[in-house]
């Protein structure tokens, strides 16, 4: 059975994806190259490269986790910029924050403990704002768009890598049986933890879908919201502007 998470109330969700977090963290880097097969670096790589992130930028990145954004813009911004890695887990960003400094990323990188529901940032602070794999964990989504509205500059962007809907239903069937057969099995052999990755393929159905999401930024007062798919839908990128 599943955990049917977005019927339990509030602090019922928020109880279990910190659960979940605290639990995945130390493996969490090797789960995610297993069950992608590797492509969610392509995925990654996709956003990074539409993000038009520069040199002295300061850039957000909320529910950074184990920091994989985070590592490439520290490289593009420079010491004169600076990215935020924030996760409202404090067993993630240690294994982030831990990653990094191993990697050589020094000087330009600041570590905050953050619920994206209400950042602890300054109005028009970020040039560019990511949340990857962020979102469908966030118990209020509206509120946490708002809050990253408002830490944007104007002219800033908000990108969101979030997994979404496929378009065609033979994908969709092998997708599912993917998700809550074959990934818990292997959170169990490898992490030691099937609720946990039950949880996630959960987590990614209850999801809004493309244009459910794109009509929230709209709402919440983003301008030139759009998506782009990728892997037929397995995942999208929806990114929006600070007017
Ligand atoms: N962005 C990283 C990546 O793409 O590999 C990590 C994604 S991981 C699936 C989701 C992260 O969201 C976890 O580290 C979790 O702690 C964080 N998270 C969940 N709810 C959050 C919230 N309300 N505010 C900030 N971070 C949150």
């Amino acid at each position: 059975t599943h955990f049917g998470y977005q019927d339990v109330p509030v602090e019922e969700k928020v109880k279990r994806v910190a659960d979940v977090f605290h639990s995945v963290a130390g493996k969490y880097d090797l789960m995610n190259d297993l069950m992608s097969g590797g492509i969610h670096r392509l995925w990654k790589r996709l956003t990074i490269d539409q993000s038009g992130v520069r040199r002295g930028h300061k850039v957000l990145d909320i529910a950074g986790g184990t920091g994989d954004l985070t590592r490439k813009f520290a490289r593009m911004v420079g010491q004169e910029g600076k990215v935020v890695l924030a996760d409202i887990n404090d067993s993630m960003l240690k294994v982030g924050r831990d990653k990094l400094l191993n990697s050589g990323v020094t000087g330009n990188v600041e570590y905050v403990q953050a619920n994206a529901e209400c950042l602890p940032f300054d109005d028009n602070t970020f040039d560019v704002i990511t949340i990857a794999f962020g979102l469908r964990n966030v118990t209020d989504q509206n509120a946490a768009l708002a809050s990253m509205l408002r830490v944007l500059k104007p002219g800033g962007k908000l990108m969101i890598l979030e997994f979404s809907k496929t378009d065609n239903p033979a994908l969709t069937k092998m997708y599912d049986f993917y998700s809550f057969n074959i990934l818990p099995q292997m959170g169990k052999v490898i992490a030691g933890d099937a609720e946990s990755y039950r949880y996630l393929a959960e987590s990614i159905r209850k999801h809004p879908d493309q244009e459910t999401l794109k009509g929230m930024m709209d709402n919440a007062g983003f301008v030139n919201t759009r998506y782009q798919n990728m892997t037929g839908g397995v995942v999208a990128l929806h990114t929006g502007i600070k007017p």
